[in-house]
């Protein structure tokens, strides 16, 4: 197969989809396509149930997070979150990119929010340092987007707001970043992300909640938007996305088997993300066609947007990357340019084959 840089939805792994190819229309014998089965029939429940374990096992989330198995994408949850949280309406929100913009500008329809740090005017380059946000003592939540997939900016640390003085939850969209690395779930009070990068097809949405913050939600909130009902009906309030929800079970189970430089599972994969990571970036800072404009500090692992000197070329380049099997290297249309996204199914060997074809492409047109 070419080698697949889609931001989302993303290559699956290949075992996977074969996996889910030869147990398309029977699935371990029962006579039906998963697709086919009620949900709340015993093979589905071994279905949901298996995979919301064996994804509790990959993070290491403790017990007192509630897994939900939910619909409506990050974009959704931007919504839902403030409905089940914000009973004070008050929100502060660390805007890095284009993602978390959009959750400040979402959670305003709901709650009084506060930008605490916005890097906008400086083209989402970086992350001003803990010691610089000025958080309010007495807002609902705090939120941050761990990784902005469009401008590949990322939080190589989820920041300890208990040390910064604030009481507050941490809520963060993990859309793209789940997965690939460990979360420090001490410091998490809900994690949101949608399943079309690091997990599965697009449709279902991961919500990791604290159960300590599951309570009624605001009255405008939507009954299946709930935390506390779907959480207390095992999110089967209403029919759940079956088919992301069995193809993720399958990637979890791929990820926890999988062996990367002696090591197995989410560390596994973390290490082979810090090799793509540096082998790309590595490349760019040495090119003088190509670069990537993000501080060296915070950027981001999954997601590498990159430039030519000459932007006359960036057509050239995708083109014919392209027909040399390097799939959707098309920056983000916000941004213009190109972007690798380095997602937990693309290997090394993949990232190779870029740094490759970049190379070569220089040569002839540097
Ligand atoms: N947040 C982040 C970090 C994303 O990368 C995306 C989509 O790419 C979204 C939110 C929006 O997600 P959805 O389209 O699932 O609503």
């Amino acid at each position: 197969r070419p080698f697949n840089f889609s931001a989302g939805p993303a290559a699956l792994p290949l075992p996977v989809l074969e996996r889910a190819a030869a147990e398309m229309t029977d699935w371990q014998g029962s006579g039906m396509s998963v697709m086919e089965m009620s949900h709340r029939g015993p093979e589905f429940q071994s279905i949901i149930r298996k995979a919301e374990g064996d994804l509790r096992q990959l993070q290491g989330l403790p017990e007192d997070f509630a897994i939900l198995f939910m619909q409506g994408g990050a974009l959704a949850e931007n919504a839902i979150v403030p409905l089940n949280l914000a009973h004070k309406g008050r929100v502060d929100v660390l805007v890095t990119g284009s993602w978390s913009a959009k959750s400040a500008n979402e959670a305003a329809r709901y709650a009084d929010v506060q930008r605490v740090v916005d890097t906008q005017p400086g083209g989402y380059l970086d992350i001003p340092p803990a010691s610089t946000w000025a958080l309010r003592s007495d807002v609902d939540y705090v939120h941050l987007c761990s990784n902005e997939t469009i401008d590949g900016v990322e939080f190589a640390e989820l920041p300890d707001l208990q040390t910064l003085g604030c009481q507050a939850p941490l809520v963060v969209d993990c859309s793209s970043n789940q997965l690939s690395r460990p979360f420090d779930w001490s410091r998490v009070g809900l994690a949101f992300g949608g399943a079309q990068k690091n997990i599965g097809p697009a449709g279902l949405t991961l919500v990791y909640v604290r159960r300590e913050l599951l309570r009624s939600p605001l009255p405008a909130c939507p009954t299946a938007f709930s935390f506390e009902t779907v959480a207390r009906e095992g999110s089967m309030f209403n029919t759940p996305p079956t088919y992301a929800i069995y193809l993720a079970g399958l990637v979890f189970e791929w990820a926890l088997g999988f062996e990367y430089a002696g090591l197995r599972g989410l560390a596994a994969l973390e290490a082979q993300n810090r090799d793509k990571a540096a082998l790309l970036y590595g490349f760019l800072d040495r090119s003088a066609l190509f670069f990537n404009p993000v501080r060296p500090d915070v950027r981001s692992r999954m997601n590498v947007p990159f430039f030519l000197r000459e932007s006359g070329l960036t057509d050239t380049f995708l083109a014919q990357a392209g027909a040399a099997g390097l799939l959707q290297l098309k920056g983000h249309k916000s941004k213009g340019g190109c972007r690798a996204s380095l997602y937990n199914a693309m290997p090394l060997a993949g990232v190779q084959a870029l740094v490759d074809f970049m190379q070569d492409f220089e040569r002839r047109h540097g």
